[in-house]
């Protein structure tokens, strides 16, 4: 089907000097806008003011137009608007399908989807339906203004390398980016632009999904992308009892919980706490990283710390080379001597 699909567009004829414009998916959940959405509109303003053109943020939902200034305020000249009840939360074919309509009539040159769990399963069924590339997971962007193209980087074979990747043929050229990468613009709540509302065409989606009930994850949200103080364990942290202690130093210092994929896939702390390649990209002003050994696709979701604490007990574990300050010893030892000192402040 999506050979076929690939065929039909390659026969419609347009060109990619047909397509121009930056667009931009924007997630909402709840009626509220993801941040993801404030940070692409970031990086896409920076992108459109380099290609000459307007950005256009694309919102789907259900009585969500109230949201539509913040996304002017943070960068859009234009807002693309669908609403319906049906389209309050996210499915794959109702998505996919005003998305790919929008596309074909308005023909964007570069259309971006955050790497959430709606944006990775938005985003391939997109670019089959439309018959274009997709580059997932990107952490940086950029124009190649002669041959006025996206340059489209992200971590390949397991993080060892980054690969810059071009969209030559196709369009739009489409990217999924990870949260917690691009900077948000400040935000001008006098900005305005232009609303091109869109209605929703339920008889012609053939939606074969149906929401029952949507269930929050329990317990505590942690927003790591957000955090500015965050105490990371790994598989040091030997259990997960031993990850009390480690929440009672995150408690004394105003910040949460991390962790890495050991101790995700060892079961002590939800999979939401990963931070990592495949896990959060988290910049807190402090990461404290306990038990952690440091390898590169852990690495590459928490370097861009402000100050970066290490707690191994190996002094050659390669966490201490990204680490600004590094404790050797017991973790268990270790963290219950921090929290005494925080105590006697
Ligand atoms: P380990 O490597 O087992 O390290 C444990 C460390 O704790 C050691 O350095 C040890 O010296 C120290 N230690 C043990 N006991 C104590 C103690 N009592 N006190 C102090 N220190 C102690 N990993 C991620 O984290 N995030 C990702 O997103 C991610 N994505 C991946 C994607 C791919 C494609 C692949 C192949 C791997 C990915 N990984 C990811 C896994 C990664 O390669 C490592 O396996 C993982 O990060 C190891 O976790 P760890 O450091 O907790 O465990």
């Amino acid at each position: 089907e999506a050979i076929t699909r690939t065929e039909r567009a390659k026969t419609e004829e347009v060109s990619p000097e047909d397509y121009r414009g930056v667009w931009v998916f924007a997630e909402q959940r709840d009626g509220q806008v993801m941040n993801i959405t404030l940070e692409l509109l970031g990086e896409g303003k920076r992108l459109a003011e380099t290609l000459g053109v307007e950005l256009a943020a694309v919102l789907m939902g259900d009585q969500v137009e109230s949201k539509v200034p913040e996304l002017f305020a943070y960068g859009a000249d234009i807002v693309h608007l669908v609403e319906d009840t049906e389209l309050k939360n996210y499915r794959t074919e109702s998505y996919t399908a005003v998305l790919a309509e929008l596309i074909k009539k308005y023909r964007p040159e570069i259309m971006l989807i955050g790497a959430t769990n709606i944006g990775r399963d938005l985003a391939p069924r997109l670019a089959g339906r439309i018959g274009t590339g997709l580059t997932a997971d990107c952490t940086e962007l950029d124009i190649d203004l002669e041959q006025r193209l996206l340059q489209q980087t992200r971590p390949a074979f397991g993080g060892n390398l980054m690969a810059t990747i071009l969209c030559a043929q196709n369009r739009p050229q489409m990217a999924t980016v990870r949260p917690g990468v691009m900077k948000k613009l400040i935000p001008d709540s006098c900005r305005t632009g232009k609303i091109i509302r869109t209605p929703y065409q339920k008889d012609q989606v053939n939606v074969r999904t149906r929401i029952l009930e949507v269930v929050k994850e329990a317990g505590r949200v942690v927003n790591l992308e957000e955090a500015q103080i965050i105490v990371s364990g790994g598989r040091g942290v030997g259990s997960q009892e031993g990850f009390a202690v480690l929440e009672e130093l995150a408690q004394k210092l105003g910040g949460v919980v991390a962790a890495s994929r050991g101790a995700v896939d060892a079961g002590w702390v939800p999979a939401s706490y990963q931070v990592g390649q495949t896990g959060k990209t988290v910049h807190p002003k402090l990461y404290i990283a306990c038990g952690i050994s440091g390898a590169i696709q852990h690495v590459a979701g928490m370097q861009n710390s402000g100050l970066i604490v290490a707690i191994n007990k190996n002094p050659n574990a390669p966490i201490f080379k990204v680490a600004d300050y590094g404790i050797v010893g017991d973790l268990h030892q270790v963290v219950p001597l921090l929290i005494e000192a925080l105590a006697e402040e």
